[in-house]
């Protein structure tokens, strides 16, 4: 079935394909200029899902994330519900906790609810007239030269939707971008890292935060290290980033709580043994994917934005940032630009590509720094020095 998306408009039509967090922001972006917005999303509605997969539990939010927000009138809702983090905690393994600050004094970045944030940001988006949202709806493929869209729905029916612009906010494996791949003169890069991610959950111990919550606490053990966000409900997400190789070697839950004992041993009271036993086989380890690619754009028909355009590894914290950031320094050059998708979107690629390419350098040297040279006194020593 064809539908047509045309309305009794002046304003083109923009189909955001992927609800996720850059997606729903970016959706918002595009209303408040005016635009007729349709959102497209492959999974159900998560307000009203029972579970929400993501990727992670909890983020951490930082200034360029914050600026995006404040645009769409967004920075104070969220920020409310996020948990100020002023440095990170680090664990040595003599049970030795030594703190290294984000910044100068009254400067943190905010430990947020993911699922929580994209369901604000479909909410706000919603709140626009002008946004239809589409869930259930998985891009299957698309057509560079017409901007027809075609949708798989779950329950086997196909729609063909049609838009003068396509955002492609459908993350790391993005379909959008697939059309991208079969032309000529796209570079794109795709590398997997060696280790995997897997979340434990370290609940409140009589009602309170289990460890001091205003911290991103971190266990540096060289080739791994696990770190820590606080939660509203007073618990922590931890996560563990070790070698897929090492997380397979454990296959008993003795195994697990020797491997704790040996790494992390102030977290097993803090944990429980009996959760750590559990929750460490509840789910595989997760795999993490570095993106490059360039250009982000083709035509004035479609652009990348979010982990589409730049998949980063998470050691580094601004994956979401700089995808909110994408959705600032494009409305910028709309403005100079008139919002005429010829100019703007090849110039939007001039422009971020750099910075991105840059983000995604940076995570893959914070992967080493948080892990190995945190450890370092060498590192104290000049974060100490880099904080006075
Ligand atoms: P996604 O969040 O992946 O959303 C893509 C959306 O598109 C999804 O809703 C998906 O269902 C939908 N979709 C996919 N395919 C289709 C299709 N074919 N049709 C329609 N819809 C589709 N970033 C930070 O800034 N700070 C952090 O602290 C941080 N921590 C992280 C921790 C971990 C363990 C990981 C893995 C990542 C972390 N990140 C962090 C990165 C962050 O998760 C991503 O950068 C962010 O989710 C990107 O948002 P996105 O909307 O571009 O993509």
């Amino acid at each position: 079935m064809e539908r047509s998306t045309s309305r009794q408009s002046r304003k083109k039509v923009v189909a955001v394909v992927g609800g996720g967090l850059v997606g729903a922001l970016n959706a918002c972006f595009f209303a408040k200029r005016g635009f007729d917005v349709e959102l497209f999303e492959s999974r159900e509605d998560i307000r009203r899902a029972k579970i929400v997969k993501g990727r992670s539990i909890n983020l951490a939010l930082s200034h360029r994330g914050r600026q995006a927000l404040k645009y769409v009138g967004l920075e104070e809702k969220i920020v409310a519900k996020g948990i100020p983090m002023h440095a990170r905690m680090i664990h040595s393994l003599n049970g030795k906790q030594s703190p290294i600050p984000y910044g100068r004094k009254g400067q943190y970045i905010l430990s947020v609810d993911r699922a929580n944030l994209n369901k604000e940001l479909l909410t706000a988006a919603e709140t626009y007239p002008n946004t239809k949202m589409n869930f259930d709806h998985k891009l299957q493929d698309w057509n560079a030269e017409t901007g027809l869209m075609t949708f798989a729905r779950l329950d086997g029916s196909k729609e063909q939707v049609k838009a003068d612009l396509i955002v492609g906010c459908d993350g790391a494996f993005s379909a959008v971008r697939k059309q991208f791949l079969r032309r000529s003169r796209f570079d794109y890069s795709q590398t997997y890292i060696p280790h995997g991610y897997m979340e434990l959950t370290m609940l409140p111990i009589n009602g309170e935060f289990a460890m001091k919550p205003n911290y991103l606490h971190i266990w540096p053990r060289n080739t791994f290290m696990m770190i820590a966000l606080p939660n509203l409900d007073k618990t922590f997400t931890c996560t563990l980033f070790m070698p897929f190789e090492d997380f397979e070697k454990i296959t008993t839950g003795d195994e697990v709580i020797e491997f704790f004992q040996k790494y992390f041993p102030d977290t097993i009271p803090l944990i429980g043994a009996d959760t750590l036993q559990r929750d460490y086989f509840r789910l595989p380890a997760q795999a993490m994917v570095s993106v490059k690619c360039n250009p982000y754009h083709i035509g004035d028909a479609c652009v990348l934005m979010g982990d589409a355009a730049h998949a980063v590894v998470p050691f580094y914290g601004q994956g979401m940032n700089a995808g909110f950031e994408d959705c600032i320094v494009f409305d910028e050059i709309m403005d100079q630009f008139n919002e005429d998708f010829s100019a703007v979107l090849p110039e939007y690629t001039r422009v971020r590509v750099p910075d991105d390419h840059a983000i995604a350098d940076l995570a893959m040297y914070n992967y080493i720094e948080m892990r190995a040279h945190v450890n370092s006194k060498w590192f104290l020593f000049r974060k100490y020095v880099d904080n006075i």
